[in-house]
């Protein structure tokens, strides 16, 4: 098992392929040779949307300059452990006509509207940071944490540093049937000895070393047939060392028929599932193990129960539901039944959500990303969106790839068609004058190139690939800020 603390997305998994469009528009860049132009361009965001679409840019426009703005000193998004050197976005990185400029927040230290002013285009590409709250009562309770915080503790999110989770409780219920959850529980039941070797913080491995919990449960509205995570995931659980399944063989009533007609991917995964749930657990080794998974299906949380004095979690209501059409689209209704599950920890894994990031930058309330077409920010030109904020937080990489190529690609068109403004513009030395006299002091990518090396030979000493900084005081002072 490959075991990468929340890092299932290695960078080696970074596609370096380009989809058809890109082969196809090399033409671009020629075009864009002839002209005298060299545009600015800025990018707020340094995830997999931020690095694709000035990759895609620098790629197609021998002359374009792009500047990263990133919020943290450090790049990468969501995606900034174990990143190898010679990997395409570190590259772009490196390219002498793109900038990385980090520790600068755009819409507090710097408004969209400085940058739109400043630049022939900005993209933003910033992310969903929020999460999808439950919505019921006791959410508020000690106990109940966004799995969206959790992550980000155990994988050193400076803001998540201070979260301290109460692992004393043996039951854990994540409530949420995605990726997430299953990368949740994966890290509350790894053994403790395969964790050491990643690059988990410090505290989270100490608070996972002290950890009491011994079986996760993992619970979604709705059925076998319409969890949300992917066969990979779900095969690491399967073989996770020192944990058996808890899954109710009655869930499955039915299904092999009904996943003849399903499509591939889904059918994959649903065999398995199946598979798991009608195994001999008494011919299995592990079903002495000490460590246990369950998912539940059909159910909904109607509340988070509180401890007998009422100063923490101790369970949670769950409304039993049945489906009401089928497939994808199948909606959970409630039957009326609930049912208590007791646990200490609930862990609430419904989805991110991107922020509005500027009072000028239109968005979308009840969709939660900045409304566009292809790219293009609505009533307003030269403004553009990429990755979870462009179309919501779903896919992986690759479809943030592709999504960022477009994006990428629209703004290359739109300048081309004489979209953007014409003049030149002063990019980063009229955005520099103003982070100086606000006291903001961006990190370039020289820097955390010394931060990295300074994570890596903190991580040798105790034999991990990486110790990361998780306070950004230290890294400003590592650098001589
Ligand atoms: P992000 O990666 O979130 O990048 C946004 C960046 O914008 C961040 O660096 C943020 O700090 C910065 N930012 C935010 N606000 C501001 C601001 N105001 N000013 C300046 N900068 C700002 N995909 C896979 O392919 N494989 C996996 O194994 C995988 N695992 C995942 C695990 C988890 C827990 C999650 C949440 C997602 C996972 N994904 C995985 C999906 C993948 O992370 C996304 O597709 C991708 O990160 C989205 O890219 P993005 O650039 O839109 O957002």
């Amino acid at each position: 098992m490959a075991l990468r603390c929340s890092c299932r997305w290695p960078w080696s998994a970074w596609p370096r392929t380009r989809p058809s469009f890109a082969r196809n528009t090399p033409s671009l860049c020629q075009q864009f040779s002839t002209q005298e132009i060299n545009p600015q361009i800025c990018v707020v965001g340094s995830g997999p949307a931020g690095f694709y679409t000035a990759q895609h840019v620098l790629k197609h426009h021998a002359k374009a300059h792009v500047d990263i703005y990133e919020r943290q000193p450090v790049p990468f998004g969501l995606v900034r452990f174990g990143v190898a050197p010679d990997h395409p976005e570190v590259k772009t990185a490196r390219s002498p006509r793109c900038a990385f400029r980090g520790n600068v927040a755009v819409g507090s230290d710097v408004t969209v509207a400085e940058l739109r002013e400043a630049y022939h285009a900005v993209v933003l590409s910033y992310g969903a940071e929020d999460h999808q709250t439950l919505g019921v009562q006791g959410e508020q309770l000690p106990g109940v944490l966004s799995a969206r915080a959790f992550v980000g503790w155990y994988n050193g999110l400076p803001e998540n540093q201070a979260l301290a989770p109460d692992l004393s409780c043996d039951t854990a219920v994540i409530l949420g049937q995605g990726n997430v959850a299953l990368d949740v529980a994966r890290i509350l039941l790894t053994p403790i000895e395969h964790l050491e070797k990643t690059d988990i913080t410090e505290a989270a491995l100490e608070a996972l070393r002290q950890s009491q919990v011994k079986t996760v449960w993992i619970v979604g509205r709705r059925g076998p047939l319409q969890v949300a995570f992917t066969i990979k995931e779900l095969r690491e659980m399967i073989q996770l060392p020192g944990t058996r399944p808890l899954l109710d063989p009655a869930d499955f009533l039915g299904l092999q028929d009904r996943i003849k007609e399903v499509p591939r991917p889904r059918k994959r995964l649903t065999e398995l599932l199946l598979q798991t749930a009608t195994g001999q657990p008494g011919a299995d080794h592990r079903a002495r193990a000490p460590r246990a998974w369950g998912l539940r299906f059909f159910r909904s949380p109607q509340q988070v129960l509180p401890s007998p004095d009422g100063q923490r979690a101790a369970g949670v209501r769950l409304a039993v539901t049945r489906l009401e059409g089928t497939g994808e689209a199948a909606r959970a209704v409630p039957t009326g039944d609930v049912e208590d599950l007791p646990c200490g920890l609930v862990l609430s894994s419904l989805g991110y959500r991107s922020r509005p990031i500027d009072p000028s930058v239109p968005f979308d309330p009840k969709l939660g990303i900045i409304p566009n077409t292809e790219g293009r920010v609505v009533d307003a030109p030269g403004l553009y969106c990429s990755g979870w904020v462009k179309r919501g937080p779903t896919g992986v990489i690759a479809t943030t790839m592709t999504d960022s190529f477009l994006t990428g690609q629209t703004l290359l068109q739109d300048l081309k068609a004489g979209l953007l403004p014409s003049g030149p513009r002063p990019g980063y030395a009229a955005i520099q004058a103003l982070l100086g006299s606000r006291g903001v002091r961006p990190v370039s990518f020289s820097d955390w190139e010394k931060l990295d090396a300074e994570e890596v030979s903190r991580g040798q000493s105790v034999g991990k690939p990486r110790e990361k900084l998780v306070d950004p005081q230290e890294m400003l002072r590592l650098l001589g800020h």
